[in-house]
């Protein structure tokens, strides 16, 4: 390891160190205020929601949903992958959901992304990423392109209630995508 590849992980480690301890210490109270709530493991609205990571993207607050109601599968842009599949295969199979939510949002950071992304990644890190970077241009499309992803997939048992939205990060609101 070379000292100018060492210097700024050190960094960055202090830095996640301090954020990492607030969120300990702001769990040690969510759990002196918590009470066990009884609930099993099967999301109790028998709900899906696979959407983009994005820090403006309040899951549960946006769709009004409590704490045990659904399963949430989260990635830099809600991208059906296939570990996306596998997640919503158990959620179906074994903890047994039977709908799907999609939710993709306006002015996502992938979107634009080319896969020069990729090449600049490879170049850099003398490696080429197993994974694809999934960047997009049209966010409809991109919604489109996951429901149908989910709909023809194999491993699920329900493909019937798949439905896709974008999330505006400016008004709050759900906008509906027609599929393909
Ligand atoms: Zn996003």
């Amino acid at each position: 390891m070379t000292t100018s590849a060492s210097l700024p992980s050190e960094g960055a480690i202090a830095a996640d160190g301090t954020v990492t301890d607030r969120l300990v210490e702001a769990n040690g109270q969510y759990a002196s205020a918590f009470s066990d709530p009884g609930m099993d493991a099967r999301p109790v609205l028998h709900v899906a929601v696979v959407a983009c990571m994005d820090a403006r993207l309040d899951l549960h607050a946006a769709l009004g949903l409590e704490l045990g109601d659904c399963h949430t599968i989260r990635n830099a842009g809600g991208v059906v992958t296939d570990d996306v599949i596998r997640s919503l295969t158990i959620s179906q199979r074994a903890l047994g959901t039977r709908s799907v939510v999609l939710i993709h949002h306006t002015n996502c950071g992938l979107e634009g992304l080319s896969d020069d992304f990729r090449h600049d990644l490879e170049m850099e890190v003398g490696q080429r990423p197993s994974w694809a970077v999934e960047g997009f241009r049209d966010v409809d499309q991109d919604v489109r392109q996951s429901i149908q992803k989910v709909r023809t997939s194999p491993f699920l048992l329900h493909t019937d209630d798949v439905r896709g939205f974008v999330f505006d990060v400016k008004t709050g609101r759900l906008r509906e995508i027609t599929p393909a």
